[in-house]
């Protein structure tokens, strides 16, 4: 687990106005940062620099005290789930999850490999799912099977850039149960984008809120929905 420090962070996308304008966010160690805001707000591009998929224009990414600018993403430790889930068509359930593991070569032997995927199913509920191919599967299948990826190695903090929007109203109301049991177990830095205001309030120990950019407030749900 790690903390995330951004400090002043700015991103430029050619000379216009920036998508993300000096921006400051600590996520504390093991503390679930929910990032909320209209859509072009700079949401993704910010996720996007802390895994490292997206230069930084300005500012310093610390992630567990460590500046990270200019680190590689395979390199930084952070795992991300995607809007689109991002599964690979071709391969079972099993290898997807199994596939980060795959990635790190000869670091994990294949009992631990088994023995991984079989504790991120069994959280997930997948296990009797293991050999089906993602498009046999329902999109709330497939939306844990993109989390059983994020969680199967130690990775020191989850990005998830609204991982439930493609689900209807009832499964998105399980998957976020899940998912907070699913952080009351792991308990890993999280950050989280949603536009869903109850996740927001239900997942989130604080909630910030961006605007063209610019960071509007940080703060917990209650504070944030509470006042006048
Ligand atoms: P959000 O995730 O909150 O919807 P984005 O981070 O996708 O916002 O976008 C923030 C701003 O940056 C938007 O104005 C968007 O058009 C712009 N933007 C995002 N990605 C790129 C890119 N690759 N090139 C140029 N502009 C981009
Ligand atoms: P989101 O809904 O997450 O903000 P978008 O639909 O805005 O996603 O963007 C999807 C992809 O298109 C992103 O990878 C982003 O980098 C890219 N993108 C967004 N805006 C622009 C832009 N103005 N120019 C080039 N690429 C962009």
């Amino acid at each position: 687990m790690a903390s995330i420090e951004m400090k002043n962070i700015v991103k430029r996308y050619g000379d216009g106005f920036p998508a993300v304008n000096d921006v400051s966010i600590d996520v504390g160690d093991g503390e679930f940062m929910i990032l909320v805001g209209p859509s072009g707000c700079g949401k993704s591009t910010l996720l996007r620099m802390i895994v490292g998929l997206e230069d930084i224009t300005d500012g310093d990414m610390v992630i567990g005290g460590k500046r990270v600018n200019d680190l590689a993403p395979r390199d930084r430790n952070l795992s991300m789930v995607f809007q689109n889930y991002a599964l690979y068509p071709h391969l079972t359930v099993y290898e997807n999850i199994a596939f980060p593991l795959r990635l790190a070569k000869g670091k994990f032997t294949e009992d631990e490999v088994t023995a991984r995927v079989k504790r991120a199913a069994e959280m997930l509920e997948l296990n009797e799912h293991l050999e089906r191919k993602p498009a046999n599967l329902s999109g709330g299948q497939r939306q844990r099977v993109a989390m059983g990826r994020a969680i199967v190695r130690d990775a020191d903090a989850f990005l998830f850039d609204e991982p439930l929007s493609n689900l209807d109203a009832k499964l998105r109301g399980q998957m976020r149960t899940e998912i907070s049991r699913m952080q009351r177990r792991l308990g890993t830095t999280t950050i989280y984008v949603t536009h869903d205001q109850t996740e927001a309030m239900t997942l989130g120990d604080r909630v910030a809120v961006l605007k063209k950019g610019v960071l509007q407030q940080c703060a917990s749900p209650r504070e944030l929905y509470e006042q006048p």
